[in-house]
C-alpha cells in the first residue's frame, strides 16, 4: 500500500484565497481591515524568514501587516509597554509576539499582557483554557491547521483512537484538546512515555510534535493509519547543504500509513494560514 499524500501547501493555499474573499467582503460591508501586527525582538536569522512570509501572506490576503522590530537589548518592561499599546490600538486586531524572545525577557510574562481578543497566536491562558474547556476561543495556529488536514482526509473523526507524540503547549496540548473535541479517544505520549512503538501501532491517527528527525519509524504504524508530521528538523548533509525533515521515516511510513504528511509541503504552510484565519476571526464583529 502507498498512502495518500495530503498537499498541505494546495490546502493553504485554498484556505488563504478563501480567507481573502472573506477580508474583501469585510472591508466592504463594514469598513474594516483586519490588521495583525507582528513583534520581532532581536535577530534571530530563523524568526526574520518567519515573520518576512507571514507579512508576505497577510498583505496577500488583503489585510493590513505591521513589523515592529526592536532591538535584542529590549528590555522586558519595554515589550511589555509595545504590547499594551497594541492591546489599546483598534487598528490592531491582532498580535503575535515572535518567540523565542531575548533571555532577559519572560515569555509568560510577555503571553499574559496580549489581550486575550488579540491572542492570534492562542497562547494565552484563557485562550488555552477555552479550549481544554471545549469553548471557543483563538486556537494555536499549528494544531488547528492539522486538525483542518485530518479532517479533509477523514471526515468525521468520531470514534478514532489518536495518538499525539509531544505535549507542548505550542503544539501537543493544544492538539490533544482539539482531538478530544473531536470525540477522538486521545492518547498524548512524551519523552517518558513507554514503549512508544506499541502505543503507536494502535492509533489510527498519529499527530508526531517531536522536533527528533525519522523518530516515527514505519513499522511502529497501524496499516492504514493517518500521519501527521509536525516536526521540522535541519539536517546538515555531507556536500555541506541541509535538508529539512520530519519526526516520522516519511520513505518507511509511505508504505504503510492510509494518508501522510510531507515534510516540507505538509502542516508548515498551514500555520500561518491558520494565523490570517484567526486574525480575520479577531477583526470580525461579534
Ligand atoms: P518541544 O517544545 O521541544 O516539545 C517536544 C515534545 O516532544 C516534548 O513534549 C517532549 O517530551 C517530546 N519528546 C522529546 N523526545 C521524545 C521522545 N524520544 N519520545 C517521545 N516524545 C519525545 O517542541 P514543539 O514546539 O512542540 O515542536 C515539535 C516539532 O514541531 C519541532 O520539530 C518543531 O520545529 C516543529 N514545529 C513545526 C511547526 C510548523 O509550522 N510545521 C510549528 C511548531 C513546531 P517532554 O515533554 O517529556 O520533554
Amino acid at each position: 500500500m502507498t498512502a495518500r499524500i495530503i498537499d498541505g501547501k494546495a490546502f493553504a493555499a485554498g484556505l488563504r484565497t478563501r480567507i481573502a474573499a472573506d477580508v474583501a467582503a469585510l472591508k466592504q460591508a463594514r469598513g474594516i481591515v483586519p490588521g495583525l501586527t507582528v513583534v520581532l525582538v532581536g535577530d534571530d536569522p530563523a524568526s526574520q524568514v518567519y515573520v518576512r512570509n507571514k507579512g508576505v501572506q497577510t498583505r496577500e490576503a488583503g489585510m493590513q501587516s505591521d513589523e515592529i522590530r526592536l532591538p535584542a537589548t529590549t528590555s522586558q518592561a519595554e515589550l511589555l509597554a509595545v504590547v499594551t499599546r497594541l492591546n489599546a490600538d483598534p487598528a490592531v486586531h491582532g498580535i503575535l509576539v515572535q518567540f523565542p524572545v531575548p533571555k532577559q525577557i519572560d515569555p509568560d510574562a510577555v503571553i499574559m499582557a496580549i489581550d486575550p481578543a488579540k491572542d492570534v497566536d492562542g497562547l494565552h491562558p484563557v485562550n488555552v483554557g477555552r479550549l481544554a474547556l471545549g469553548q471557543e476561543g483563538f486556537v494555536s495556529c499549528t494544531p488547528q491547521g492539522c486538525l483542518m488536514l485530518l479532517k479533509d482526509v477523514l471526515g468525521d473523526l468520531s470514534g478514532a483512537d489518536a495518538l499525539v507524540i509531544g505535549r507542548s503547549g505550542l503544539v501537543g496540548r493544544p492538539m490533544a484538546n482539539l482531538l478530544i473535541r473531536e470525540n477522538c479517544t486521545v492518547t498524548v505520549a512524551h519523552s517518558k512515555s513507554r514503549d512508544l512503538p506499541s502505543v503507536t501501532r494502535r492509533a489510527d491517527i498519529v499527530v508526531a510534535a517531536v522536533g527528533r528527525p525519522e523518530m516515527v519509524r514505519g513499522d511502529w504504524l497501524k496499516p492504514g493509519a493517518t500521519v501527521i508530521d509536525v516536526g521540522m528538523n535541519r539536517i546538515a548533509l555531507p556536500d555541506g547543504k541541509t535538508r529539512l525533515i520530519g519526526d516520522v521515516a516519511y520513505a518507511e511510513a509511505v508504505e504503510v500509513a492510509g494518508a501522510i504528511t510531507p515534510v516540507p509541503g505538509g502542516v508548515g504552510p498551514m500555520t500561518i494560514a491558520c494565523l490570517l484565519r484567526n486574525t480575520l476571526i479577531a477583526a470580525t464583529p461579534k
